[in-house]
């Protein structure tokens, strides 16, 4: 199979209703009378030759020596293991074909009949889909597909490696019922939560270029990424998994970092690192010549050393767009619930304030936008390394 054809498999993404991320593929320990062709059997899967050759291909890495099964070792299969939403197999998937639904549906019940699964899908919240079904129904091979980000965004085309096995939750501040800070620009309202949602789309379509998991904690359906000037507001964004996002602030607030702290936990053995990146447009300093405020987690270096990675990328790259501007960032600690009570390593960004006319003309710029997203992937990268 060729390289990017299979990069493009192992990196089948898609709008999961609930999360972007790299498929987490199931994986069996054999015991002693275990061959492949029991185990694919055992997942409802046809022991072809295509399908055996495709579950070496996905255990390359344990094949020494000889293609056999050995005992004490964990071993992929081609089936993914996706999240059920609660609500739907089509809207956990982000698929529109009811016939797959119903095949999938059956699938799971069938495993778990046959003792293969602990709990039905409803209660455990995982769906085993084989991984042939997604792909022989989608353009899964060369690009992954993302309603999320738009008809003119979803494709989203792996660049390189280099966040492979990195889980990432960006966090755009507010939406729902809270519209975060408002401005006016003419005869114009500019909504923090929609600029932080489209800079955070942007950010996490680049982090996904380079092989990260990505976790959008806020969703909104209606809006992909934008390049309008201004980005009209409405209040349907809900939080990850299709949880509404609360009237109460303090609710609001740890919903999110709940959320967040949970997928943490399932992420825990298996990721390399485990961010999040909390996005917002408004600032606490007035008049003060400061571009973009930085804070991390108080006495968690890691975070600290983000901040300053961020800083610093985001920094030589402003320099290199406008020369002698002045620009000016800040490093600092705070006391943020996102960021005290976040397990994974957090940084919260205020990209500028939102009230303010000099920033405001940052913003209303589709390419700006995308520009600080770049940079901020690159700072991600550059921490990563
Ligand atoms: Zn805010």
């Amino acid at each position: 199979m060729p390289a990017g054809l299979r990069a493009g498999i192992i990196l089948f993404l898609f709008w999961a209703g609930a999360a972007l991320h790299a498929q987490e593929y199931v994986t069996v320990s054999p015991g002693k009378s275990d061959g492949v062709y029991t185990l694919l059997k055992r997942y409802g899967l046809p022991p072809s030759k295509v399908m055996i050759a495709r579950f070496w291909e996905l255990n390359s890495d344990l094949v020494r020596g000889g293609e056999y099964l050995r005992l004490g070792f964990e071993y992929k299969l081609p089936v993914y293991k996706l999240y059920y939403d609660g609500a739907s197999i089509r809207s956990s998937l982000g698929i529109s074909d009811l016939a797959l639904a119903r095949r999938i549906e059956a699938y799971n019940h069938s495993l778990y009949e046959a003792g293969v699964l602990a709990a039905p899908f409803k209660k455990s919240r995982e769906l085993l889909v084989p991984a042939y079904w997604l792909s022989e129904s989608s353009a899964a091979a060369e690009a992954a597909s993302f309603p999320i980000f738009g008809p003119a965004y979803q494709s989203v085309k792996q660049k390189d490696q280099s966040l492979k096995g990195c889980v990432i939750y960006l966090d755009p501040g507010h939406g729902g019922p809270d519209p975060g800070a408002i401005g006016q620009r003419g005869r114009d309202r500019l909504y923090e939560d929609e600029y932080a949602y489209d800079i955070t789309l942007r950010l996490a379509r680049r982090l996904l270029e380079h092989g990260a998991s990505v976790y959008m904690v806020v969703q909104d359906e209606d809006d992909g990424i934008r390049d309008l000037a201004i980005l009209k507001h409405d209040d349907h964004e809900y939080y990850l998994g299709r949880l509404p996002i609360s009237r109460d602030h303090l609710r609001r607030l740890s919903d999110r970092v709940d959320i967040v702290n949970n997928l943490y936990e399932r992420h825990r053995k298996k990721a390399r690192q485990q961010i999040m990146v909390t996005i917002h447009l408004d600032s606490r300093s007035h008049g003060k010549r400061i571009d973009i405020f930085y804070y991390y987690q108080a006495n968690n270096p890691k975070s600290k050393k983000l901040a300053n990675t961020l800083l610093a990328k985001v920094d030589e790259k402003y320099a290199a767009k406008q020369p002698g501007r002045g620009y000016e960032g800040s490093v600092s600690t705070r006391d943020l619930h996102v960021l005290s009570e976040a397990k994974p390593v957090a940084v919260y960004i205020e990209l500028g304030n939102i009230r303010n006319k000099k920033d405001q003309d940052r913003f209303i710029i589709a390419d700006n936008r995308q520009a600080v997203a770049n940079w901020l992937c690159e700072g991600v990268i550059d921490y990563v390394k």
